[in-house]
């Protein structure tokens, strides 16, 4: 139970504690839904969810109560999704998430971006997915081929929390999707027995950055239901990021934040 991989996915007794402060839905994605299977938080950015399916089954997901079967933009062909973005010209990135939206065969995630691609107004994706580190053989040739053909500069967001998760799999996978000209970032997150150190996060930014990956976020957890027992309180976040500052150079340094509810335009944590 100490193994910091194992302790992501391993259900524990600790997650049947009610907790004062967690909630079902906790990043307020009910508040924010734009359409079927779209959420808006931030101004510019919609999210889509692509998927209700992922490779992994994090005991942390912030998503884990998420009602998938009725909020999955893929239910009516995209249609509604890909209008509702389409009537707002406000909005010019569009983020592929889930469930993780590589679950999805490479052909649906083409048909989605072809319907995309008819809108003027987008500039950028962002693509959301843990897969290319817990799953590397899901990049392959057709994933490559489509990243490489999108009519927009993608920003790919891979998901590790722990030095650990690398290895040589994984960054044949990472160099293949730079090689399809995607921009990675890596987002993590903050977890009580997982990388809770400075040592620890400092592994997680230069591995992470030996295999090209920038480090992006480092997230206070979502405080949903059942995940109190890995919660690292504010102020030992903000100490852990700033001894992180003091020991590593500026772009191994991720952002400490926390996700908060519509159209919050500023981080709720910061160092
Ligand atoms: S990879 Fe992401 S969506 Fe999938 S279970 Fe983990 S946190 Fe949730």
């Amino acid at each position: 139970m100490a193994d910091p991989l194992l302790r992501q996915v391993l259900p524990v007794d600790a997650e049947q504690q009610v907790v004062p402060g967690f909630s079902l839905d906790a990043v307020g994605d009910g508040a924010a839904k734009k359409a079927d299977g779209v959420i808006q938080k931030y101004r510019g950015r919609a999210l889509l969810v692509a998927t209700g399916s992922c490779a992994v089954n994090c005991r942390y997901c912030f998503r884990r109560h998420f009602p998938y079967a009725d909020e999955t933009a893929a239910r009516d062909g995209w249609a509604g999704a890909v209008a509702s973005i389409a009537a707002d010209p406000t909005i010019d990135e569009v983020i592929l998430s889930g469930g993780d939206p590589l679950s999805l065969a490479t052909p649906k995630l083409a048909e989605l971006t072809a319907q995309l691609a008819s809108i003027p107004h987008i500039r950028r994706l962002r693509i959301h997915s843990r897969l290319p580190v817990v799953l590397p053989e899901r990049v392959d040739a057709a994933l490559l081929q489509w990243l490489s053909a999108l009519p927009w500069p993608v920003a790919f967001v891979i998901h590790a929390n722990h030095a650990n998760e690398f290895d040589a799999s994984v960054d044949a996978a990472l160099a293949a999707l730079r090689g399809a000209g995607v921009q990675l970032l890596n987002k993590a997150v903050l977890l009580r027995g997982v990388n809770d150190s400075v040592e620890a996060l400092a592994a997680l930014s230069t591995r992470s950055f030996a295999a090209g990956v920038l480090p992006y976020y480092l997230h206070q957890l979502d405080r949903v239901e059942g995940v109190a027992h890995f919660e690292v309180p504010d102020d030992e976040a903000r100490a852990l990021h700033a001894a992180l500052a003091a020991r590593l150079s500026g772009y191994l340094v991720p952002k400490l934040v926390r996700e908060v509810g519509r159209y919050r335009q500023a981080p709720a944590v910061t160092p």
